[in-house]
Parts: C-alpha cells; structure tokens; sequence
C-alpha cells in the first residue's frame, strides 16, 4: 500500500504533497494511497554521533540490545544514524532492515596504545594507522580516531592524522576524530578531519578554517550537560577541572562554530538511546536558532551524509509534527507519524 504525506516541508516551509513510490518520494499522485499524517514535515531526524548496541563500555556488541537501541532512535523519529565507533562487526541487517534507520558507520575505534576504554576499539602503530584506517573507510565509508584522550592522553602526532586522512580520501571515505584537548583539537583541525566529535576545548582561532575547509563538528553537547553535575561532585584534580572548564566553555564555542559557517551535527553518544530531542534543545540552549538547532538533527545532517530532503526522488523518510517545531521544539518529543523507507513506523494520530 501506497503511503502519503502532507504538508508544509523544512527547511523552507513550502506546502507538499508526498507519495511514497516504495523507498522514493513522488509528487505524482498515487490512487487509494493513505494519506498518514498532515502536518509539519521534516525529512527524517539523524542521530549522527551514537553508538547503539551496548549497554556498559567495554561490552561486546549485542544483536538484541542493538535492535532495541535502533527501535528506540526510530521512535523518536530518528531515520539516519552514524555510529562513529561499534563494539563489534555489526549484523548483515544493520542498516537496511525495513524497521531500523539508515546507518553509517567506523567500525571499532581506531586508538593509540594505552588510550580509550579497555574492550572497545582497535589500537594501532602510528606507522599502521593510516592503513587500517583507510581499509576500514573502504569498507564502511568511515573511519574513527580517537584523535586525544582525556584530560592528558597525548594527541595523534599531525603528520600521522594527516597520513590518515590522505589515505582515507584516498579510498573515498572519510574521518572522524575524538578530541576533547585543545592540543587534540588543533591537530585535528590541522589534518583537514572530515568531522570533530566532541571539540571539546578546541580553540575557538580554530573556526574559520573548519568551516573553509569543511570539517563538521558534532559538539555531544547534552551528553556533556549532562554528565557535569555528576564530575562537579567529585574531589578536586586536574582531570576534574580539565572537564569542567571544557563543559563550561562548550555552549559558547558551539554558538561560535555555527556563527562561523561551521557544519554542527547532533549527536547523543550515550545512553539512554532516542534522545535527539535533548541534543537539539542543547543546541538552542547553545544559542542556535531552532531552525539551525533543527538543521543540524535533521535536513542539514542527510546531506552531509549525502542524502536529499523532502523532495522528488529523495529517500522516502519523514517525521511529522503537528505544529512548526521550529516555534516549539516540545513537539520533537511527539511526531504525529514516523516514516521510513516508504512506511509508516509510528503513527500515533491519523490525519
Ligand atoms: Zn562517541
């Protein structure tokens, strides 16, 4: 059966009327298609920093708990993940299982010795490290380095990061870098990185070059919101200030990347999974418009992962709002319908 949309479609607030031709959107009218929902059409939310699959760092990848975590990103209108780092190789039907979004991902972490959780990732030579990258971004289009570690982890060296990210635009794929140091940070900058996860700390001189060169950051801003109460209560030390003066300084340097041109993502990175919604509201706490806040968790997001929006063609993924999220960004926590690849997965209110 045929599904059909309607509305008015962001970013531009334009008035469409959507058929899902199997996974493509058409505007040519389809008989007897089902009209789902009407309302405010978003092309699909995109969850662009998760790691779905464990639940405790360090843990193996679980098929079932995998699942469970897509179920939730999905119900949260979340079409699109990227998942910069898994626990493990993923099942065949990660990714394209019909109920379950579109999914980028890394592989395992690519670590130096003697950094990143014990039990996850890969850790390599700085002479091996471009090489394995580059083999991984071959194989999944991205590789994920973590580029610091923690208050004192010393950074990859710039000419390694570098020989990292020829080779993996070598093969066509690109490069996500771990950085919470501002050394880590300008490292990463500096090799030309695909994306920043995390920049906590990164020099804000920094900006204007990442946003010529096209180096996109994804600032896990609730995560860290979320973490700080928790760090604030801890005894003093040098790893405790490290972090706060990197949370507290976080809101302001996103606000500065997005005044700067540069390409903000959202992403959750922990648990609990399907909570897009609070990093969109981070982002607007941040000092991003809602329509940027929005951009960053959705339209803008597909398509720096390549993927077109609510038009012709597109892939046939929408959320839909009753009101403009853009005036109340409340309405994130309840889609009137969830559709992906061409299907309703949630319809909480028929049109
Ligand atoms: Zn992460």
């Amino acid at each position: 059966m045929v599904i059909r949309i309607r509305g008015r479609a962001l970013p531009h607030g334009e008035h469409v009327d959507l058929y899902a031709d199997g996974d493509r959107w058409t505007t040519d009218p389809v008989p007897n298609a089902e009209l789902v929902a009407e309302g405010w059409l978003l092309p699909g939310l995109v969850d662009a920093h998760t790691h779905p699959g464990a639940e405790a760092v360090g843990d193996p990848l679980d098929d079932v708990m995998l699942r469970e975590h897509l179920r939730q990103h999905v119900d949260a209108g979340v079409a699109v993940i990227r998942a910069p780092g898994l626990a493990g190789e993923p099942p065949p039907w990660f990714g394209v299982d019909p109920d379950t979004p579109r999914a980028w991902h890394a592989g395992p972490w690519l670590a130096q010795h003697g950094q990143f959780f014990d039990g996850w990732g890969r850790r390599a030579d700085h002479a091996e490290l471009p090489a394995i990258a580059a083999a991984q971004a071959a194989r999944t289009g991205w590789a994920k380095v973590i580029g610091d570690w923690r208050s004192n982890g010393e950074p990859v060296p710039l000419d390694v990061l570098t020989a990292v990210v020829r080779a993996v635009h070598a093969v066509g794929g690109r490069v996500a870098v771990h950085t919470q140091q501002a050394a880590g940070g300008e490292v990463a900058v500096l090799a030309g990185v695909d994306s920043v996860e995390h920049g906590m700390l990164l020099d804000p001189d920094l900006l204007t070059r990442m946003a010529s060169q096209g180096t996109a950051l994804t600032p896990t801003l609730a995560v860290m919101r979320r973490s700080r109460p928790e760090v604030s209560a801890r005894p003093d030390s040098p790893a405790r200030r490290w972090y706060l003066r990197g949370a507290d300084a976080h809101p302001s340097l996103v606000a500065a990347a997005a005044e700067a041109g540069v390409r903000v993502l959202a992403g959750t990175d922990s648990l609990p999974h399907g909570r897009i919604i609070d990093e969109v509201r981070a982002l607007a706490d941040a000092g991003l418009r809602p329509h940027d806040a929005l951009a960053a968790a959705s339209w803008d997001a597909r398509a720096y992962l390549g993927l077109p929006g609510l038009e012709p063609g597109a892939p046939a993924d929408a959320v839909v709002y009753a009101e403009d999220p853009r005036s109340d960004l409340d309405q994130l926590a309840h889609p009137i319908a969830v559709v992906l690849r061409g299907r309703p997965v949630r319809v909480t209110r028929t049109a």
